[in-house]
């Protein structure tokens, strides 16, 4: 049997630049697939038209190239519209339903993991027009994370999500089309996406999509009492690459090499010894 080759990918928005926390998300994905000899693809995810603007696509990817981290497909949302609508439309109209609820009263219902608890009173009102929900009952409640382990929401947390609001697809729904789209066997990416695995993965088993491996790294989160919060958002030059992929590989624990190497010598070292279970296992990690 041969094993098939690992696809991994990173899927920023263009909403703004890579900083500081999205290289390091960036490294991870790309370090994790290069070890293992695979393809490492890159998603805009430029869905959102008003937020997404397309000269921080072409600066994302000149940041990425600078930082040595050199896509091997690069894939636009934006171009994905009729596969989104195509796909949708596979799925069993019974399993689906129009809802008309404001924002404000979604956000008054009690909080999960997933986010607000929905509570299902458009689910047999036959309204023509709204978002679209789907009828989760049957979601399994844990999967199996590559870093964190075992992990599990209760029966009172799944709830009828959206997959496609009035006029755009939500995040949920985009994001398994397009890791099928683009052969992605391997999803890495930061633990405040942990639990919205268990909706893609229901999403996937509704389309009978195949089911990926997750590795969940965690989160950088920056000490306000050391580093401000503009700083934090501040765009990564490539002035600064050596200090900065310095401190990721130190902040995710890896083996440092013991001579001083070039930059490009830096990445192919950090290919090398590149050691996913070796990466925090807690769900924050901050600057110190
Ligand atoms: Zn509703």
């Amino acid at each position: 049997m041969t094993k098939e080759r690992y696809i991994g990918r990173f899927a920023p928005s263009p909403s703004g630049l890579l900083h500081f926390g999205s290289l390091l998300s960036a490294t991870v994905s790309y370090l994790d697939a290069k070890n293992k000899n695979g393809l490492w693809k890159l998603r805009i995810d430029d869905i959102d038209e008003e937020r997404s603007k397309p000269q921080n696509t072409i600066e994302i990817i000149n940041q990425l190239k600078a930082y040595g981290l050199f896509p091997d497909e690069i894939y636009h949302q934006s171009e994905h519209i009729k596969d989104y609508e195509s796909y949708l439309n596979k799925i069993p109209k019974s399993l689906l339903y129009l809802c008309k609820c404001n924002r404000k009263r979604i956000q008054s219902l009690p909080q999960s993991k997933l986010g607000n608890i929905y509570d299902g009173i458009c689910r047999d009102l036959d309204h023509n027009s709204g978002s679209t929900r789907v009828r989760s009952m049957n979601m399994s409640k844990k999967f199996y994370d590559l870093n964190f382990g075992e992990t599990q929401i209760n029966d009172e947390e799944i709830y009828d999500f959206i997959i496609k609001r009035k006029d755009s697809f939500a995040y949920q729904f985009c994001c398994v089309i397009d890791d099928f789209l683009q052969g992605v066997t391997n999803v890495t990416r930061g633990s405040d996406l942990l639990y919205s695995t268990l909706q893609q993965r229901f999403i996937q088993k509704l389309l009978n999509l195949p089911e990926l491996d997750y590795f969940h790294h965690p989160v950088l989160v920056i000490d306000s009492k050391k580093i401000s919060k503009s700083e934090d958002a501040t765009p990564v030059k490539k002035e600064n690459r050596l200090k900065n992929m310095i401190k990721i590989l130190t902040l995710l624990n890896q083996t440092l090499p013991s001579q001083k190497l070039s930059y490009d010598e830096l990445i192919k070292h950090a290919i090398q010894n590149w050691e996913s279970k070796d990466i925090p296992k807690v769900m924050n990690i901050s600057i110190s």
